[in-house]
């Protein structure tokens, strides 16, 4: 065995110095953050653009102005990061086993651990776009960190597939660095990313969104050429006829991201099938007893303020969880309900004792209409809170009140009404 830490965080990007910083204030002892990457900062790093902690710091930062505030609090916690260290694998023990150029392979034992690596981007693989296979194909991420932080325009003439939030920004930053980008092209009928996005980054630079269409064809050898675009039904299969072709370089991909989990799966850590990041109770503790997470790597969030406010949360617990924590007395789940995707937690220690919070996505775009929380055994109303607008590309949090878990000991839902 090479080291033994109180509390070791994988992953050193926001969740992860929020949890560390979180624990390592709360007493948690001896603190370590691995990360894989050269510096601490996670995905933050090449996201140079504006718009980050509104909430958590009322302030709009860059990426990496957000970032340097989180790191500068883990040098004055004392907290002991490696960086260039890949986690290989993990044990239900809470044995880590991580690999870096400077000691090689190394064997790590911790009373506790908070899971925060991230997520990765869905490819053209994952997707099955038809067509040849050129050069200039990217995932908008990928291409986002040739431009931030490599200094690499990665094309000139750009179609990009998908309105997520990453599609939108590197639709902005593509423009702004002087290329052409012909087309955002959605296989929705409605975008997948903050509507401020949508106006900032494509409205404000004329850039046409064409909802309900896919990219039905590649074509270019070595480089890409042209991209054909069809509209689709509402199976979301391409209607012949409606093709549109646009010559281009370069295609970017904003396809979905997929919580980064290899490490979770190997130690035996039951997963949800809806958000593929770990199964958590309220207070981030994931299937094993002492493992934590937070962050992307738990459910894909869009603004990093409530990853910083989620991954306190995993923190401050699994500090508990390091100085004895308190004995759970059952639990009680929470349930996706009507137009409903998931929720975060899945589970609820017990007794309740504080409000829990949780986090969810609807599974469609809709009008005033009502969150509303029952309990599953009763069908008793416990919550009805109103809404005006409810999207997919927005994250939803409601508050449930201690008194109204425990009148639903058998579990509760969440619905849209
Ligand atoms: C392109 C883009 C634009 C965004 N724009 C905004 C915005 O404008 N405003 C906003 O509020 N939010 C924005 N977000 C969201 C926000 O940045 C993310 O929600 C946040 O960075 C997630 O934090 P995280 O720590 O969970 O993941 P990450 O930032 O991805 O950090 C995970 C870290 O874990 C490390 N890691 C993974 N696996 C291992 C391993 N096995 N061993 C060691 N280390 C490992 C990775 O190297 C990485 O550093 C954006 C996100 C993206 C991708």
């Amino acid at each position: 065995m090479d080291c033994i830490y109180d509390l070791a965080v994988i992953g050193g990007g926001p969740a992860g110095m929020a949890a560390a910083v979180e624990a390592a204030k709360d007493g948690a002892g001896r603190v370590l953050i691995l990360e894989r990457d050269k510096e601490l900062g996670g995905i933050l790093n090449q996201c140079i653009h504006n718009g980050f902690g509104l909430h958590y710091f009322k302030e709009e930062l860059t990426g990496p102005e957000y970032a340097q505030r989180f790191s500068e609090q883990v040098k004055e916690g004392n907290i002991e990061v490696m960086t260039d260290t890949m986690v290989l694998d993990i044990t239900e023990d809470k044995t880590i086993y991580a690999v870096n150029t400077q000691k090689g392979y190394q064997q790590i034992k911790a009373k506790a651990i908070v899971l925060a690596m991230g997520c990765r981007e869905r490819t053209r693989g994952a997707i099955g776009i038809p067509g040849e296979r050129p050069a200039g194909v990217f995932t908008a991420g990928t291409a986002q960190r040739y431009l931030n932080m490599e200094g690499y325009l990665v094309g000139k003439r750009a179609v990009i597939l998908g309105s997520g939030d990453i599609g939108l920004i590197m639709a902005r930053r593509l423009s702004l660095e002087g290329a052409k980008v012909l087309a955002c092209v959605e296989l929705m009928p409605y975008s997948n990313g903050l509507n401020r996005n949508v106006v900032q980054c494509l409205h404000d630079f004329d850039i046409p969104l064409y909802l309900s269409h896919t990219i039905t064809r590649i074509t270019g050898s070595p480089r890409v050429e042209s991209v054909t675009i069809s509209k689709v039904d509402e199976k979301r299969n391409p209607i012949p006829g409606t093709e549109i072709t646009f010559d281009c370089d370069t295609v970017l991909l904003s396809v979905g991201l997929i919580p980064e989990n290899e490490v979770a799966k190997s130690a035996g850590i039951a997963l949800d099938p809806r958000t593929k990041g770990p199964i958590v109770y309220e207070n981030m503790e994931t299937s094993i007893e002492g493992i934590f997470a937070s962050g992307n790597t738990v459910h894909v969030h869009d603004l990093v303020d409530y990853v910083t406010a989620e991954s306190q949360r995993a923190g401050r617990c699994a500090a508990e969880y390091v100085k004895g924590g308190r004995q759970s007395q059952g639990e009680l789940a929470v349930t996706a309900g009507n137009a409903v995707n998931y929720t975060v937690p899945q589970k609820i220690h017990l007794p309740a004792q504080k409000p829990v919070e949780i986090f969810f996505r609807v599974a469609a775009p809709m009008e005033n209409k009502a969150i509303v929380v029952t309990a599953l055994e009763t069908g008793d109303e416990l919550l009805r809170l109103k809404r005006l607008h409810l999207a997919p590309g927005e994250m939803e949090k409601i508050s449930v009140p201690a008194e109204a878990l425990q009148k639903s000991p058998g579990g509760i839902k969440v619905s849209i009404e």
